[in-house]
């Protein structure tokens, strides 16, 4: 195996652990989506790590987590790293020769909700304007008949009280698979702060914009975008707010990775 790659993954499956790399001092778990949803169902219900977090990971969060401790602490800890992000793809291959595909988090996403559906597996889903969180659930549960949604709250609560509440209910609603979409990092602080709460069998995943677009008020790019891994340039002509944010990391995001390439 790549000398870049770690084995010592976290024990969801101790027989046969992932191969996991490290990108910039950022693990990156090198799977596909049939490995993570076997990773998943295998997943014993009173699993020692408790409760698991599953990270979408692209360069802007990479980028984020060096000037946010917390945001750090949890990319560096979650249970799953997925390779989200197209740059995530390239700076494996242009540092390590590791050829994995992008997997797409609201591809995750839509897989486990089809798993979800078939096993009975009990969902909630949390974040976005309510119009939009009921318009979403509407259509996924159109696409997946059987799909149990036991939670869902709009992601426009404040932090402190309100917050808690919400993940209280959640907990109590006893989910499989919690969906939270309150954008990064607020996503991945929810589920960090809150997990502790839910039953060791549960995952939570923070899925960013998938709301908007399951309800249909945003679209995904066309599929000539995604095939060429240029998810992140449709989003920034549709979204041309995004291209502040992705300015701000994505060259430095490059160039730390040439630097590395360089032996620095
Ligand atoms: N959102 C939310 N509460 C907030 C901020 C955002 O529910 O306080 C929702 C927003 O409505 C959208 C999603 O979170 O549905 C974030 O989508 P975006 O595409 O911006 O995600 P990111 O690019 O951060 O992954």
């Amino acid at each position: 195996m790549n000398a870049s790659l770690e084995t010592s993954m976290t024990p969801q499956t101790p027989d046969a652990p992932m191969p996991r790399a490290d990108l910039l001092g950022y693990p990156v778990d090198c799977v596909s989506l049939d490995d993570v949803l076997g990773q998943i169902e295998q997943r014993a219900p009173q699993d020692k790590n408790g409760p698991a977090q599953i990270v979408t990971l692209n360069p802007e969060m990479l980028m984020q987590g060096e000037r946010n401790p917390q945001l750090a602490r949890i990319l560096k800890s979650a249970d799953w790293v997925i390779p989200d992000g197209a740059g995530v793809v390239w700076a494996l291959q242009f540092l390590y020769g590791i050829k994995i595909a992008r997997l797409p988090g609201i591809e995750l996403s839509e897989a486990l909700l089809q798993k979800a559906a078939s096993q009975d597996w009990p969902v909630a889903i949390i974040g976005a304007e309510s119009s939009v969180l009921q318009a979403a659930i509407a259509s996924l549960t159109a696409r997946y008949p059987g799909l149990k949604t036991v939670y869902h709250h709009h992601g426009f609560f404040p932090a402190g009280d309100d917050s808690l509440a919400v993940a209280k209910a959640c907990a109590e609603a006893k989910p499989k698979l919690v969906f939270v979409a309150l954008g990064v990092p607020r996503q991945e602080t929810w589920i960090e702060e809150y997990r502790s709460l839910f039953d060791p069998s549960t995952i939570l995943i923070g899925i960013g914009g998938s709301l908007d677009v399951w309800s249909g008020i945003k679209k995904r790019a066309p599929r000539f975008f995604l095939t060429l891994n240029l998810e992140w340039l449709y989003r920034i002509t549709s979204e041309p707010w995004r291209l502040k944010r992705i300015y701000n990391t994505l060259p430095v995001f490059v160039v730390k990775v040439c630097l590395k390439r360089l032996g620095f």
